[in-house]
């Protein structure tokens, strides 16, 4: 056994440390289609965050590199590790420490998982809104990732819910920031600086989360539209009404042919409408009262028929929450099909026609196929990129993720950068911006120890 693994075990015990062949192979991977797997030196497991705080400072004295995880299921190859490193797992990390009713917050260790708060929150009437494609992630991870989802367009993402963090810093200090309260100006916000740093500044051990009431009626809206375009300048449109809509979704008729194929969800298009439809746009609205529901329904209904709609259609309950569960299931149906890369390019939402217009030409003049599906409502685009030759997918992306900029758009929206989309960020991020983000990181992470080659290439952690 080597000296690092026996030192991990003198902190959390053998049972919570593994080396070699007893390495699970879940922690040498996350769900990125481009990334390669990399067996670990050791993955040990935390129950405290004295015992993180204990792994870090053995990490910053031997240079050993820590890469934290939570379940997993990021997209951008953020938790992959380093060859020689070693993976902090917090899943034994995983308790609701406080529900606290009167502060509308929950105070959670990072392993806790999104289907774990919301069965907890459930039996309060009370929602944790974020809900990213997948309910196994944990909050760590999406607090690391700022992960959004598709109700970001009513509640925001991660970053708009975290209002403080316990975090251990790269030289094993524990620091906590923020606290059960919306505001404060109280110096420099080291909250925000941790959520959506990709574990590459600090290692999160509590978070406190906004909590809202739960409202007990939703409705889904299903428009099929003759163009993208027609379904994209909807959108803002929908969002300018006031009518406050929980989601806002696109699907292009590809994508929704493989969820009736995949899912089986018959969402009663009328066969002559479907031959016309190229995008289809979901509305979902909810409400604590039913009547002002089925007003505020009424009135998109008619708002979606005035904005070219082929036909509107408000499903019952069942087929609209199979619907966006087959949505949420998009990426694996990406994936099943071949899909070679996944791009989560954010753009403003108003910005959306020019930019699926941009996108198209691209795509054609390359070879390619790119098809998708997104969150609408906040200009976040949802590309699967087809493409087998390496380079000539690494051009058009390259092209893509530059149109978006020129647009004012951004590289990810809330997947991350991660190991798989760091070239692109060297090659058009601004090198200024690029340049101060190393100095942040050596002011956390002295010693280059947390995620080093995450967001940057390894060798250029330091400023
Ligand atoms: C089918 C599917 C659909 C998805 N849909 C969405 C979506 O709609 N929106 C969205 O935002 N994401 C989506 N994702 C991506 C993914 O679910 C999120 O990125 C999620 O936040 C990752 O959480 P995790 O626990 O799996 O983190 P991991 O994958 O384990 O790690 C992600 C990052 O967080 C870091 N990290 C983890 N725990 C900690 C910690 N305690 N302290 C510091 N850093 C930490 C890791 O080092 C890594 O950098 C989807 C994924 C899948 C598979």
């Amino acid at each position: 056994m080597s000296d690092i693994v026996e030192a991990l075990a003198d902190i959390v015990g053998p049972a919570a440390v593994s080396s070699g062949d007893a390495i699970n192979d879940d922690y040498t991977h996350d769900e990125a289609l481009t990334a390669t797997a990399q067996r670990p030196l050791a993955v040990v497991r935390p129950a405290s965050t004295a015992d993180v705080a204990r792994i870090v400072e053995l990490a910053a004295a031997t240079g050993v590199a820590l890469t934290a995880r939570g379940s997993g299921t990021g997209l951008s190859g953020a938790c992959i590790p380093v060859d020689g490193g070693v993976v902090v797992s917090f899943e034994r990390m995983n308790e609701i420490l406080e529900i606290d009713l009167d502060n509308h917050v929950a105070v959670v260790q990072p392993g806790v998982t999104l289907d774990q708060l919301d069965q907890a929150l459930k039996p309060h009437d009370l929602v944790y809104p974020v809900f990213p494609g997948e309910s196994s992630a944990s909050l760590g991870g999406n607090v690391a990732t700022n992960a959004g989802g598709m109700r970001a367009v009513k509640y925001g993402v991660t970053r708009h819910q975290v209002l403080g963090l316990e975090a251990v810093l790269g030289h094993g200090e524990v620091i906590r920031t923020g606290g059960k309260f919306v505001k404060a100006t109280t110096g420099y916000d080291l909250t925000q600086i941790i959520v959506g740093s990709e574990g590459t500044l600090a290692l999160v051990t509590e978070a406190i989360v906004r909590l809202y009431p739960r409202p007990a009626h939703a409705a889904t809206v299903l428009a099929p539209f003759a163009s993208l375009e027609g379904v994209t300048g909807a959108v803002p449109k929908i969002v300018a009404s006031g009518i406050g809509p929980l989601l806002v979704e696109y699907i292009d008729f590809i994508t929704m042919d493989a969820i009736r194929n995949n899912y089986g969800v018959e969402v009663g298009v009328d066969p002559a409408v479907k031959a016309q439809a190229l995008a289809y746009l979901v509305v979902v609205l909810e409400d604590r009262r039913e009547d002002r529901l089925e007003e505020n329904t009424e009135e998109l209904a008619n708002l979606l028929a005035g904005l070219g709609a082929l036909d509107v259609y408000v499903l019952p309950s069942t087929a609209g929450a199979k619907l966006i569960e087959a949505r949420e299931k998009a990426f694996w149906m990406a994936k099943a099909a071949g899909a070679n890369d996944i791009l989560d390019m954010v753009v403003p939402r108003a910005s959306i026609p020019q930019y699926m217009a941009a996108v198209a030409d691209l795509a054609q003049a390359s070879g390619s196929l790119v098809v998708g599906c997104g969150h609408a409502g906040d200009g976040n685009v949802h590309l699967s990129v087809f493409q087998n030759d390496a380079d000539v997918r690494h051009d058009l992306i390259h092209d893509v993720f530059a149109a978006g900029m020129s647009l004012g758009g951004a590289i990810s929206g809330e997947h991350g950068i991660g190991t798989e989309k760091k070239a692109y960020v060297a090659e058009l991020e601004d090198p200024a911006k690029l340049a101060l983000m190393r100095r942040i990181k050596a002011a956390f992470d002295p010693h280059g120890i947390l995620n080093p080659g995450t967001i940057f290439d390894a060798s250029e952690d330091s400023p």
